[in-house]
């Protein structure tokens, strides 16, 4: 265990610089990344906090490091037991003491975690909301000094999140009992609404709110029209060899399917869906998390409770239910901050099959999933940077024009077909027709139809009726989005009606140009793009291998992931730099003491023996290189 209290003497410099100093010496990092510093400070001031990062963002250090300034307990409330016990695994594996309290414990575990809780021992107390409400353990904590309260996945507190947790709301209660403790929230939901939600039911008063952008820099976003699904799977994944993934279907039929074809192909892979049993679910989950098995085909039953750092790519053999949740399910790919690559299979079938399950829907529910579709179409059709809509979409404004890391930005520069005079029909229809309808009526007009709605309103007798024959309805659909993605027209987020904007006027009166594209199908986008995508740092390819075996090895023996010995990112700057002594080995992502003591000597016997055989000197690490890397998230924050 790390005696804190010996490395950092309380007068020593600010609490901020004690902070940095364990991120270096406990943790192995060179720096702060997004909005970590802002909210460790904050959390050290003993301000109530909430924080809202993406997934990867780096929540976790946000308590982590303050629990290890302040004296007495910071209790962590987390709703999974799998990611509780990940984290308690990878602190002990850095020498940070952590314990766990559930009933996966044998009696006499728990015993002793409860003994070492009373005498001061423990650092951070992981748990479940409703073992925290259990009387028995308020009462044992009745008499232990707590100085901070997590609630992670915070979200779970409210009605309005995606996983609504009863259990949550009483947490409130508990804050009565530790008047001294600060109260930090965390969760990756980033609706106003959640958010709201969360800081009224914990009673946070003056509280600092903290909000990371949302721009997942180092995945790269793929779509591509699904012609030939299996042999496109096919091929995508043998440009991963020995590399973890994920692909989602959408059905569990579809999952059992596909995972048959690639375990006949040769590749490493399990299923996973909520029609498996139980045991067999969490035993493909563990091989997964092992890299004992190197893909998942899986519904989106898959995922939660997963922490797995080196995913690298994701795959979408199905639409994802909406913008949220591809999100969340790439959201998956590359925590560890190294490239990984996200591809969605698109067919315009497959939103006949979601629109023929929405028109089932009653009314209310209908026009907030079409609202909820047309968002996704709007993120497929671009020919823009794609993360212009994903991120429009969170209420964020993109304003990088090339993100270089989407399938448009590679694609190079595209011809833009003059759009004015077909604008100038749809906006002036538009407003013919009151600005009261939304695109499907505005199209049927422009295309002369005689729908039963277009003659109710009399619309057959308006002068833009019938002026837009020269194209199919699916053109205009295409013509229409990008008229909305330009801001031409907004669209009312209930009725999906289509109103005209400042910039539509410029449109009419000449003194615009629209600019865009023109596409008859959008089967003819393929993108072969792959040798411009981003790749990890260089570094010896045999050497990594070497490194990663001997992980394997270490991690199978202690009975944990991998990842929990040294990540990935570890590994490959200790094949870049190839540190031969203690001393630059602390120079290395992830590594600080208590792993150097560990695990330095062997890891160094490896290298030397290899550097030896090749004649490889060591290299210094340019720590600006590694500053520029760990910006990666810089993240705007509000109040
Ligand atoms: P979240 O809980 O927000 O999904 P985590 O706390 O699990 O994110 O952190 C995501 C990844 O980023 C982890 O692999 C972690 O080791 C890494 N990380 C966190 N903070 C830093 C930092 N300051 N420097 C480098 N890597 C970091
Ligand atoms: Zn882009």
């Amino acid at each position: 265990m790390v005696e804190t209290h010996l490395l950092f003497h309380p007068f020593m410099g600010t609490m901020i610089d004690q902070a940095k100093k364990i991120l270096k010496t406990v943790f192995g990092y060179d720096g702060f990344i997004s909005l970590q510093e802002d909210v460790i400070e904050n959390i050290l001031r003993k301000n109530d906090t909430l924080v809202i990062m993406p997934t990867g963002g780096g929540k976790s250090l946000c308590y982590q490091i303050p629990a290890l300034i302040f004296k007495g307990l910071t209790i962590v409330v987390s709703p999974l037991i799998s990611l509780m016990k990940d984290q308690v695994e990878q602190l002990m594996e850095s020498g940070v003491s952590a314990v766990l309290l559930n009933s996966s414990l044998t009696p006499n575990e728990y015993r002793r975690n409860v003994e070492l809780i009373k005498k001061g021992k423990v650092k951070l107390l992981y748990l479940a909301p409703e073992s925290l409400l259990k009387s028995s353990v308020l009462e044992m904590l009745s008499s232990v000094p707590v100085d901070c309260l997590a609630i992670d996945e915070a979200h779970c507190i409210s009605a309005w999140g995606h996983d609504f947790r009863p259990e949550y709301r009483q947490l409130v209660d508990v804050r009565l009992r530790f008047s001294k403790a600060v109260y930090i929230a965390l969760t990756a939901t980033a609706t106003p609404r959640v958010r709201k939600d969360i800081k009224s039911s914990l009673n946070f008063e003056d509280s600092g709110e903290y909000v990371a952008g949302f721009n997942r820099e180092n995945l790269f976003l793929q779509i591509v029209s699904k012609n030939n699904p299996l042999d496109q799977i096919i091929e995508f994944i043998r440009k991963f060899p020995g590399q973890s993934g994920i692909i989602y279907c959408f059905t569990r039929r579809q999952v059992d399917d596909l995972y048959t074809v690639l375990k006949d192909e040769g590749f490493s892979v399990r299923p996973y869906h909520a029609g498996l049993s139980e045991t067999d679910r969490k035993q493909n989950q563990n091989l997964f998390i092992r890299d004992d098995v190197q893909i998942i085909v899986a519904t989106i039953a898959f995922g939660m409770g997963i922490n797995k750092p080196n995913v690298r790519f994701v795959v979408h053999f199905d639409m994802p239910k909406n913008m949220e949740s591809y999100y969340q399910e790439i959201g998956r790919a590359g925590r560890d901050g190294l490239p990984a690559h996200c591809m969605l299979l698109f067919s315009y079938a497959d939103i006949h099959k979601i629109t023929h399950f929405i028109n089932k829907k009653n009314e209310h529910e209908k026009r907030v999933a079409h609202v909820h579709l047309n968002a996704f179409l709007r993120f497929v059709e671009t020919d823009d940077c794609r993360r212009i809509p994903l991120l429009n979409y969170f209420g964020e404004e993109y304003s990088i024009e090339k993100c270089n890391m989407c399938d448009n930005c590679l694609s190079g520069e595209k011809e833009l077909t003059d759009l004015t005079i077909p604008a100038q029909k749809f906006l002036s229809c538009v407003k013919r027709t009151g600005e009261m309808f939304g695109m499907g009526h505005i199209i049927d007009v422009l295309r002369g139809s005689t729908a039963r709605k277009v003659l109710k309103f009399g619309h057959d007798k308006l002068s833009t009726y019938g002026i837009g024959k020269e194209f199919s309805k699916k053109q205009w659909m295409l013509l229409a989005r990008q008229f909305l993605h330009k801001k031409l027209v907004i669209q009312d987020m209930e009725y999906g009606s289509l109103k005209l904007t400042d910039k539509a006027w410029d449109v009419f009166q000449d003194k615009e140009t629209v600019l865009g594209h023109l596409k008859k199908e959008y089967n003819d986008k393929d993108i072969e793009e792959e040798s411009k995508i981003k790749t990890t740092p260089d570094h010896d390819k045999d050497l990594f291998e070497i490194l990663r075996k001997k992980r394997k090895n270490l991690a199978d023996h202690a009975e944990v992931p991998p990842y929990v010995i040294f990540s990935d990112r570890t590994l490959i700057e200790m094949s870049a730099y190839f540190p031969q002594t203690m001393e630059s080995l602390m120079d290395i992502h992830g590594v600080g003491i208590v792993k150097r003591e560990k695990y330095g000597s062997i890891f160094i016997g490896l290298i030397q023996e290899y550097c030896r055989d090749l004649e490889i000197k060591e290299r210094p690490k340019n720590i600006n290189i590694q500053t520029r890397t760990l910006s990666r998230q810089a993240g705007r924050q509000r109040h």
